[in-house]
């Protein structure tokens, strides 16, 4: 018994008490009376009562307090399951203090699979036992050569496979001629083979992916920034460092930023290495999802593919892991825990001390400074595989090409679309706004319609026929007269979404085959992936789309970019912004000429001064990067920087904005940090609850959670409707 334990309910019943960890908002382990007999350790998977429920957690480290053993409550049972090991545990604790998150809800991120704790039951199977029954027909006869062919089958499978009836195997086993054997209840998973799809690599991409290899062989921490412009290979490379971790035995978690995104990159996947990854996201059915979170633990999947959620899983023995499209703000979670998943994949590398790569053709500012501060190692590939050159970039001034009065497509960039079709190429059109407008309104009174529950526009949604509100999900039947003053047909569509770009297509080129992409279009992600299949297989001439589009695709035939409004994330004063855009930007336009066919890219822009804009037509990265940290710098601003978010929200913008005085009040003025606010947050009204924020901004060389600890203990507690949210390193605001 160690020193933590505690001697309860006499001399004669020696009861030990452990910390177990919750998946509640607790901000620290609980105690549990460990029954006699249950041998139970840190990491241990354990059931406990907690109210009138019962719980998994986690036996957590450290001792116990028991403040009153009569109350002391007994862990129900132990799972069998493997331990969570003592770097994701770290890993655990980590993050919460990071985020200033519970613990709890820290954990209930590593649990997400409840009943993958118990072994999954044995089917029942059975194997030829090498006797052949004294009577032979036909049927037994084709069952007994079947059943030799393999070593185990079902009892349906065999009937099924021989073309018998279950009957037929039953009188074999009851003969002997069959021997009964219990069979693991998933077929084993396809191995993937590290030499299967092997790639002939060009010679730059062969010394990258050898310091690739080099770093995965060595098994240690460190992180390696790979830098390519799109269709340079990253994917292609990266690939020899898997192989490299899975040749040693090692485990690999592969992040991607969008679940969209996941299954074209598990066909590439199975295509090179003959077998396809495990995928993870938190869309999966719970039965999927508790396989591979057990067969992680276990050992058996040897590599994942997943959503940011995929941090979480409790890998035996992880040997890599890849942060691909590092810069893509999809990897910042904003809701209960608000991380940024490519910072924590990071430390989970650290704490598991094994290498982690980010790629991607247009890094983040913060991954740029770490690189050129020699925290990561920097490889790059500089240029596109074989003879493929990147687009020929130009800007379109819409001040001096305007489209036609309510059309959004400027005559330059339709007759560079008419003469791409011509040539028998496509053409995409990019727009970063679902729906068909985001603002409708009444043109006799000049009612706008808005949200009942936010501070915003409704979006009308034509293709659905609806009005909907892009930030509590709220959706309305489309009207036909205006709620205010009842005017009927007076509606107008103010700007463009990507349906509205669509329909302007369909007008201008009737004959031509329109694909429009957006996420919100019925039939999901099955329907997109027939779609990106079609439009890479030439099945289209324009493609309109989201962002979805300008992300990983590869499109053979596509030789025109149209950006419509480049301008449109510039606008809100977000300090991200203009690295945003730039990203955005590059990305889509790296979507044209990808086989060596001659590309354009048209970007139409009102500020075509704007140093993104120069950034983006004059192909110089570097400046743009190199101002950008200037600016960074000179504000104070991350990675120069910390800065931390409070937002409060609460039923009244009254209680909100008083608790925001008081946090602001709570404030330690001692040290470098300074709070900003409160003010009304930019999305002022959220699911109708009322939203202040308070910015903490301070030097790298303050800890912005002591700041905020200390802040938080000195306040009163939240009441009445008021809630807290916390967010270290705000992605945008
Ligand atoms: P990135 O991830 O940098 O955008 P990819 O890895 O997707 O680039 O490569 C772009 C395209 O070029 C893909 O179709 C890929 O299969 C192909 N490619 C890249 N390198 C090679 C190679 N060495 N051999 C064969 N095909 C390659
Ligand atoms: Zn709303």
């Amino acid at each position: 018994m160690s020193q933590a334990s505690q001697m309860l309910f006499g001399s004669e019943e020696p009861q030990r008490a452990v910390p177990v960890l919750v998946p509640v908002p607790a901000d620290r382990p609980y105690s549990y009376a460990v029954p006699v007999g249950m041998a139970v350790e840190p990491g241990s998977i354990v059931q406990v009562p907690l109210g009138p429920r019962q719980v998994a957690g986690v036996v957590w480290d450290g001792e116990t307090e028991v403040i009153n053993p009569a109350k002391l409550r007994e862990i129900t049972k132990l799972f069998d399951c493997p331990p969570l090991q003592p770097a994701m545990r770290r890993f655990v604790d980590w993050v919460a203090a990071y985020t200033l998150s519970p613990p709890g809800l820290v954990v209930r991120m590593a649990l997400r699979a409840p009943a993958a704790f118990d072994p999954e039951p044995m089917m029942e199977g059975f194997r030829f036992a090498g006797v052949s029954p004294e009577r032979i027909t036909p049927a037994r006869a084709r069952a007994l050569e079947l059943a030799a062919s393999m070593p185990h089958w079902t009892r349906s499978g065999l009937a099924h496979a021989a073309g018998i009836s279950a009957a037929v195997v039953d009188g074999l086993i009851k003969h002997g001629s069959f021997e009964p054997v219990a069979l693991p209840p998933h077929p084993a998973v396809p191995l993937p083979d590290t030499t299967y799809g092997r790639a002939e690599l060009n010679a730059e991409q062969i010394s990258v992916a050898d310091s690739l290899r080099a770093a995965t062989v060595n098994a240690d921490y460190g992180v390696t920034l790979l830098e390519g412009v799109t269709g340079s290979g990253k994917t292609e490379v990266y690939f020899e460092a898997v192989a490299a971790a899975l040749d040693a035995g090692r485990q690999v978690l592969i992040l991607l930023p969008e679940i969209a995104l996941t299954q074209a990159f598990i066909d590439r996947f199975h295509t090179r290495f003959g077998a396809p990854p495990a995928e993870w996201h938190s869309d999966m059915p719970p039965r999927m999802r508790e396989k591979i979170w057990r067969q992680a633990a276990e050992g058996r999947v040897r590599v994942v593919a997943g959503a940011r959620s995929a941090l979480f899983l409790p890998f035996r023995e992880l040997g890599l892991v890849i942060v691909d499209e590092e810069h893509d703000p999809a990897y910042k979670q904003e809701e209960r825990t608000f991380y940024h998943a490519r910072d924590m994949a990071v430390v989970r590398a650290s704490l598991e001390k094994v290498p982690v790569i980010l790629a991607s053709a247009t890094p983040s500012v913060e991954s740029r400074v770490n690189a050129s501060q020699g925290r990561y190692e920097h490889l790059r590939l500089q240029s596109r595989y074989e003879e493929a050159a990147l687009p020929d970039l130009s800007l379109v001034d819409l001040r001096r090409h305007p489209p036609a009065r309510g059309r959004f497509v400027s005559p330059v960039l339709l007759t560079a679309i008419e003469q791409t079709v011509a040539r028998g190429e496509q053409a995409l059109l990019f727009l970063n706004r679902r729906g068909y407008s985001p603002l409708t309104l009444c043109r006799a009174c000049g009612y706008r319609f808005h949200c009942q529950q936010c501070s915003t526009w409704l979006v009308d949604h034509r293709l659905r026929g609806q009005l909907s509100c892009h930030h509590c999900g709220h959706t309305e039947k489309r009207p036909e007269s205006c709620p205010e003053c009842g005017t009927m047909d007076h509606l107008v569509a103010c700007g463009p979404g990507v349906e509205r770009i669509a329909e302007e297509m369909l007008e201008r080129f009737p004959n031509s085959r329109t694909v429009l992409l957006s996420s919100d279009l019925p039939g999901g992600p099955k329907r997109m992936r027939r779609e990106l299949e079609a439009i890479a297989d030439g099945g289209a001439d324009i493609v309109i789309g989201t962002q979805l589009v300008a992300k990983g695709h590869h499109f053979p035939l596509m030789t025109l970019v149209g950006a419509i409004d480049a301008d449109l994330g510039l606008a809100n004063g977000d300090p991200r912004a203009a690295e945003r855009t730039f990203q955005l930007l590059h990305q889509v336009t790296g979507r044209a000429g990808r086989s060596g066919r001659a590309s354009r890219g048209l970007i139409q822009t009102w500020q075509p001064e704007h140093p993104v804009m120069q950034a983006i037509a004059s192909g110089d990265e570097e400046r743009f990067y190199e101002r950008e940290l200037a600016e960074r710098e000179r504000a104070g601003m991350p990675p120069f920087g910390r800065l931390s978010a409070i937002i409060v929200s609460a039923a009244t913008r009254r209680e909100a904005e008083d608790y925001g005085r008081a946090l602001r009040a709570a404030a330690p003025d001692d040290g470098g940090i300074d709070v900003l606010g409160p003010a009304e947050a930019p999305l002022a009204v959220l699911r109708g609850r009322h939203r202040f924020r308070l910015l903490c901004q301070g030097s790298r060389q303050e800890s912005m959670q002591v700041f905020l600890r200390r802040l938080f203990a000195a306040a009163p507690r939240p009441r009445g409707s008021v809630q807290v949210q916390i967010d270290v390193d705000p992605q945008s605001f």
